[in-house]
């Protein structure tokens, strides 16, 4: 099964020269999905985590799948505003301005051994400011997994944690 054909490249989205990679075609595919699922387990589960954390809004399609399937919790990681209760919040840079993310204060149980998920990693900003707020609340962030990286980007050189992706586009 290559994954890789059943991504969907849609040239010019959101804005002007931009390659976004969709997975929605993926998704739609149950064969497809299934054996994404199963090479993502494989891969979260060498890492041995307590708790899988999922990266809004595609990250918790990814995540929340694996969750159910290594009999693992699943934690939230939003753009602000958008969970109730005590949260924490990391605020990072982007090219222009700020972004902040946050996490639900007891999401997370200090010493736990969390693995982060998306379904993308290009300049890696959101991943190593995920890593940075899962850490904030006491997690021990084992490593991250994306199904889709884009290496020209060098996003993993942002982060301070292990990373595994299973597909890769050159020139994206
Ligand atoms: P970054 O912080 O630059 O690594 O961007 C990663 C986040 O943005 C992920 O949540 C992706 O879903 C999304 N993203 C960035 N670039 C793309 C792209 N070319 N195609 C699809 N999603 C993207």
């Amino acid at each position: 099964m290559d994954l890789r054909e059943h991504i969907r490249t849609i040239p010019d989205f959101p804005k002007p020269g931009i390659q976004f990679y969709d997975i929605s075609t993926l998704l739609a595919h149950p064969r497809a999905w299934r054996a994404c699922v199963r090479r993502l387990a494989d891969v979260v589960d060498s890492f041995e985590p307590d708790v899988l954390v999922g990266i809004e809004s595609r990250g918790f399609l990814t995540a929340a799948p694996l969750a159910l399937d290594l009999g693992l919790g699943f934690v939230m990681v939003r753009k602000q505003g958008k969970l109730p209760g005590r949260c924490i919040t990391h605020t990072y840079d982007l090219e222009y301005g700020t972004d902040t993310i946050e996490i639900q204060a007891d999401g997370i149980k200090p010493g736990q051994r969390v693995v982060i998920l998306d379904d993308l990693l290009a300049t890696g900003g959101t991943l190593a400011a995920t890593a940075a707020l899962c850490a904030k609340v006491g997690g021990d962030v084992q490593g991250a997994v994306c199904i889709i990286e884009l290496p020209d980007l060098k996003g993993r050189d942002k982060l301070s944690v292990p990373f595994s992706s299973l597909i890769q586009f050159e020139g994206g």
